[in-house]
């Protein structure tokens, strides 16, 4: 071939191969100020405010083209809620659907948890804690993966985009889906748990997102491989591995692992975890870096394992 032809084959190539796509900060931006807006009461674990998140999320995933995995209702229509009961009142889970052609059922799972801390009517100030951080920020993650994957080719491996109620109050919301999963849970190859990746951490490089138990499985190096900006928890004395969703599932086999920037900020757990110390351009950027990698494991046979000795057992 000439270089002329050459290089217009190429040309016609670069036209012919859609760019991926890309998650936009003005979508990121949207999400996160309606869920950590103070009308939304700092979405409590159990009330209403949680209720609405759901809702909300799921109507998002609706919008994405995802299939409902919530309850049916009486009609037999299903929704993307599903309603978990609790000893006293409910909790309430976002539940999409990303349906993969594998015949085998083969699945991975984005997840997050959409309740936060409520409002301390005793506090003299400001009495709403927002969760912008947490964990509106890892919400709108697996709202905007969902966005962008269903705008995709039809992946081989199906996607559960879930958002857990009640985190804060015991996991009850991840305890529940555990348990009456949709999916025979040794079909699920790997699930990530997006929490607090709103604000960057300066353990890191810049627009680097972090992993908790990196060294346990094959999961993270091979994204990071991929090309995801994702490296090692540097605050291993913190034990996030298991102070997230991903964990109750990791106990179960799962390779399970939470992807996460929180830098130990001081707005944790308080009031002041607001919207306005979110930072959008680093958000967008660390998630778009993950884009093509999860896109790579939802389509790629590499199934992920635990290293020897590295399953946590309790
Ligand atoms: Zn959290």
């Amino acid at each position: 071939m000439n270089t002329r032809l050459f290089r217009s084959v190429l040309i016609l190539l670069v036209i012919a191969c859609p760019a991926v796509a890309q998650i936009k900060e003005q979508n990121v931006r949207a999400e996160l100020s309606f869920l950590a807006s103070d009308a939304m009461q700092g979405r409590g674990s159990g009330t209403v405010y949680e209720r609405i998140a759901a809702e909300y999320i799921g109507s998002q995933f609706r919008q994405f083209g995802l299939e409902p995995g919530g309850d049916t209702d009486s009609a037999g229509i299903k929704s993307f809620v599903q309603q978990v009961a609790l000893q006293s009142g409910a909790t309430w889970n976002a539940i999409g659907v990303l349906r993969g052609s594998d015949p085998a059922g083969e699945a991975i799972m984005l997840s997050a948890h959409l309740d936060h801390l409520g409002v301390n009517e005793a506090a003299t100030g400001d009495k709403i804690f927002n969760g912008a951080d947490d964990d509106a920020s890892g919400c709108v993650a697996v709202l905007e993966l969902a966005r962008t994957l269903a705008a995709s080719k039809r992946p081989r491996r199906t996607i559960y985009f879930v958002c857990f109620g009640s985190e804060e109050r015991g996991g009850f919301g991840s305890q529940y889906f555990i348990d009456h999963s949709p999916v025979p849970l040794t079909n699920i190859v790997a699930d990530l748990t997006f929490e607090m990746l709103g604000r960057p951490d300066a353990k890191v490089a810049a627009g680097t997102l972090w992993l908790t138990g990196f060294e346990r499985s094959t999961l993270g190096p091979e994204l990071a491989r991929q090309g995801a900006a994702l490296v090692a928890d540097p605050h291993p004395e913190q034990s996030f591995f298991r102070r997230s969703d991903n964990y109750p599932l990791a106990l179960r086999g799962v390779i399970a692992h939470t992807i996460s920037s929180f830098g130990l900020h001081t707005d944790y757990h308080r009031p002041s975890d607001e919207v306005s110390k979110i930072d959008f351009p680093f958000m967008t950027q660390s998630l778009n870096s993950l884009v093509k990698p999860i896109q790579w494991l939802a389509n790629s046979k590499f199934r992920p394992a635990w290293l020897p000795g590295q399953a946590p057992t309790r």
